[in-house]
């Protein structure tokens, strides 16, 4: 008799509990060549998941630089001249030429060219020759990307495209998690490829975990704690081919406008806003560790996560507390970046 009415007891505190805990909704999409993934939670958890899936695939048809109704495609196919976009692809290109202008050049929004003539939009992957690649060097140039602000209007040489492939997810997690909150939710998880957008908290309380993945294995080596803000990565392991040996990944060092040997195996960027920590991930790649301290150093405002080809890391000051080695990361060395 004591026993069922202990069980009596646990059913209706399981039942309790059950219904005190927020609701969890998620959705699922493909947009930006990417599987997105959103969970919200609390009572206006479903309409937040929704409305970011739909949302997705409107940047997607603002920003795609292969579909051709998109701003960036019009603008890649003026051949020169003017080309109207929308306010809100001209308000971003501003940004994203202010972010190129803070990473001296290391991100910068017009490699289309070359991105293209490694494959990495159609598959089709080659090496091109030391003489093509000096050509396509020289039509990566972010400044010469001319804006009128008056008419809502973007020119670039011709023989120049842009690519927003470096930012366009980061800028995404922004507006989807700003939807997510006027939905009315009060928690949420987005997951935009290798970008990661957190809402608030977790429902009970504690801090989102993020998982750094292993740049040169399977599974996390490490894990940040995060809260009301982007972590966004970029790695070589994320998109590469491999040709007689060697491997080249899809970012490309505008200078040489070649994959980037800079000693990074993967970047990964805390920050609160997700179109800076995405730009940041893309320049900390190209840029290497030393000259990713001096950028830290005189920007300030986000953190960072580096994994270095000798397997080793490195994080910012900022992280200290947030950050612990997980998996396959037990027992590497850590160097905290300081002022
Ligand atoms: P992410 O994964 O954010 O680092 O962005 C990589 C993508 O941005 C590539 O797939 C290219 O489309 C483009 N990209 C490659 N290198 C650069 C660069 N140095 N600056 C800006 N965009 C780049
Ligand atoms: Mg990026």
């Amino acid at each position: 008799m004591r026993r069922l009415r202990c069980l009596g007891l646990m059913l209706a505190l399981s039942l309790l509990l059950s219904c005190c805990a927020p609701k969890e909704y998620s959705a699922q999409t493909f947009a930006m060549d990417t599987v997105m993934s959103f969970t919200s939670y609390g009572r206006e958890g479903e309409r937040a998941v929704s409305a970011a899936a739909a949302e997705a695939g409107r940047l997607e048809g603002l920003l795609s630089v292969t579909r051709p109704e998109s701003d960036i495609y019009a603008v890649n196919h003026a051949a020169g001249a003017w080309t109207q976009v929308s306010q809100e692809t001209f308000d971003l290109i501003g940004r994203c030429l202010e972010l190129c202008r803070a990473c001296g050049g290391a991100l910068d929004i017009t490699a289309y060219p070359a991105v293209r003539a490694w494959g990495f939009t159609t598959g089709e992957y080659r090496v091109p020759g030391a003489e093509e690649r000096v050509d396509l060097a020289a039509r990566i140039d972010y400044t010469a990307v001319e804006l009128d602000r008056e008419q809502c209007r973007v020119r670039l040489p011709e023989g120049m495209e842009l690519d927003l492939g470096a930012v366009a997810k980061g800028y995404a997690g922004d507006v989807l998690a700003g939807l997510t909150v006027r939905s009315g939710a009060e928690s949420a998880m987005l997951y935009l490829g290798g970008n990661v957008h957190t809402v608030g908290r977790k429902p009970d309380g504690s801090l989102w975990r993020v998982g750094v993945q292993d740049p040169q294995g399977e599974g996390y080596l490490a894990v940040v704690e995060v809260e009301n803000q982007a972590a966004v990565t970029s790695g070589g392991y994320q998109r590469f081919f491999e040709a007689e040996g060697e491997t080249y990944w899809h970012i490309l060092d505008p200078a040489s406008a070649a994959p980037a040997r800079s000693g990074v195996l993967s970047a990964t960027v805390v920050g609160d806003c997700g179109l800076v920590c995405d730009g940041l991930s893309t320049a900390l790649f190209v840029l290497g560790a030393e000259e990713a301290a001096r950028l830290w150093r005189t920007l300030g405002e986000f953190e960072y996560i580096l994994i270095l080809e000798d397997g080793s890391v490195q994080i910012t000051q900022g992280l200290e507390g947030r950050f612990s080695l997980a998996g396959s990361g037990e027992g590497r060395e850590v160097q905290v970046i300081r002022p």
